[in-house]
């Protein structure tokens, strides 16, 4: 449906030598350079799906479908500044490990006031859509911190990461989705407030030492073991070491997406445009008959294009990217182990 081209990711490390880089744009970095950032190919049919630039670690891991339930009893939060945040960029994954057995929470920081027809519209409206996007994710429950939109770095972070903590420890959260504090460039500077506010809030969440009376009336330290990191776009440029097979979860991420009415590239865009054509006696035939589909339709064809080219770069049909931080080592029973067999007798 959709063009755009189909360059391995190999192959951007051999075209970027002085002639084209993998999206296809005149490169003029000499040939004894390594390239150390990707620009992969995209659609340019949305500003809001996969960042301009990469840089892929040599550890990079593709996780893949797993059977059955191995994620049962464990617990995500995924956290965004903005109500299309995780459903544009994350919500493939999240499906996906919900299914797997986790029991998620979507909490949104922001009010979302600046999108809508007027400040208070647009408050009301993605307070509602919340509600679809965690209902199409497969979120147990949506929680709203209502922060004012592009302000985030009014507030002091102290106090969102201490809301954080209180309902990583209420929920028992084991896994975090956030937007990368680290990406390179980012416009909108809520992300970046509360990508920071998550990191802080997963290390102090299982400290025993912080926010004590949390422990005195009954609460227990979290154990956040996994983070997902997920990169911001366009022009964006993330570190990722993490590519998630979302072939299974494209239409659930297509739902979530659709249930944003009132904010991003998505919503009713579909119905809109497929009303707009009727009046000059057109049609896209794929947009179908009614509002549903067109909505539908719209989002896979067009918003879901850019996580498809990431896919064949990887020999995927759809992926999302992250920067995945896993557990650190246990230092304290590796030197035990180094201990046991090293110590000799007196
Ligand atoms: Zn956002």
């Amino acid at each position: 449906m959709a063009g755009g081209m189909a360059v391995g990711f190999a192959g951007a490390v051999t075209h970027a030598n002085g002639a084209e880089a993998a999206n296809g744009r005149h490169s003029d970095l000499p040939s004894k350079f390594t390239p150390t950032a990707y620009s992969l190919p995209s659609t340019k049919y949305s500003p809001f799906t996969t960042p301009d630039y990469y840089t892929f670690a040599d550890d990079l891991v593709i996780e893949r479908n797993h059977a059955g339930k191995p994620h049962e009893g464990k617990v995500l939060a995924a956290v965004e500044a903005h109500s299309d945040d995780i459903p544009l960029f994350a919500g493939g994954t999240v499906a996906k490990l919900i299914d797997e057995g986790y029991t998620g929470f979507l909490i949104r920081v922001s009010n979302d006031e600046a999108a809508g027809r007027t400040l208070g519209y647009g408050v009301v409206q993605n307070e509602k859509d919340i509600q679809g996007a965690a209902k199409a994710l497969g979120c147990k429950k949506a929680f709203s911190f209502y922060y004012r939109n592009h302000r985030m770095d009014d507030n002091a972070v102290i106090e969102i990461r201490a809301r954080l903590i209180f309902l990583f420890r209420v929920l028992q959260v084991n896994t975090v989705f956030a937007m990368d504090p680290y990406d390179h460039y980012d416009e909108n500077p809520d992300h970046l407030v509360v990508g920071k506010a998550v990191e802080g809030a997963c290390w102090m969440s299982g400290s025993g030492k912080d926010y004590p009376e949390h422990y005195k009336a009954g609460l227990k330290p979290a154990n956040i073991r996994d983070k997902y990191y997920h990169p911001r776009s366009p022009q964006g440029h993330n570190l990722v070491n993490r590519i998630v097979d979302i072939n299974s979860y494209i239409d659930h991420k297509v739902r979530t997406n659709v249930a944003n009415t009132g904010k991003g590239p998505a919503g009713t865009a579909g119905s809109r445009l497929r009303r707009e054509l009727a009046k000059e006696g057109k049609k896209l035939p794929f947009l179908g008959d009614d509002d549903e589909t067109a909505n539908f339709q719209y989002v896979k064809h067009f918003l879901m294009e850019d996580f498809r080219l990431m896919g064949q770069q990887f020999g995927l049909e759809y992926a999302e990217a992250f920067r995945y931080i896993g557990p650190p080592p246990n230092y304290r029973e590796n030197i035990r182990r180094f201990v046991d067999e090293h110590t000799v007798p007196l």
